[in-house]
């Protein structure tokens, strides 16, 4: 199945930074639990290696930006289809939750 973003048109793009060159795809909701919904979803973005999990600035060390990418995705998901639909999806609320990241 081909990827796509609920946030940008552009999987060839780091999200974060615009650069074009390492690009990983991450699944903003990761876990495997969630693996298979954000791939449905489209809750993904394109993030250049550095960012994802090859630097200490990278998503999954850098809990600012993980919570600012979940907070983003969260929003974008809930004006495409609805905030019930993304709590029966995800089970939890990012919006209001911003100690217990899980
Ligand atoms: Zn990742």
């Amino acid at each position: 199945m081909k990827r796509f973003s609920l946030l940008t048109d552009d999987m060839k793009t780091c999200y974060v930074s615009g650069v074009t060159y390492d690009i990983h795809i991450h699944e903003v909701f990761y876990g495997t639990a969630n693996r298979k919904k954000s791939i449905k979803y489209g809750c993904c973005v394109p993030l250049t290696a550095r960012l994802h999990n090859a630097s200490n600035k990278g998503v999954h060390f850098n809990k600012e930006l993980d919570m600012r990418l979940k907070r983003e995705m969260q929003k974008a998901f809930e004006e495409k289809y609805s905030h019930e639909k993304f709590m029966e999806v995800f089970h939890k609320n990012y919006l209001e939750d911003d100690d217990d990241n899980g």
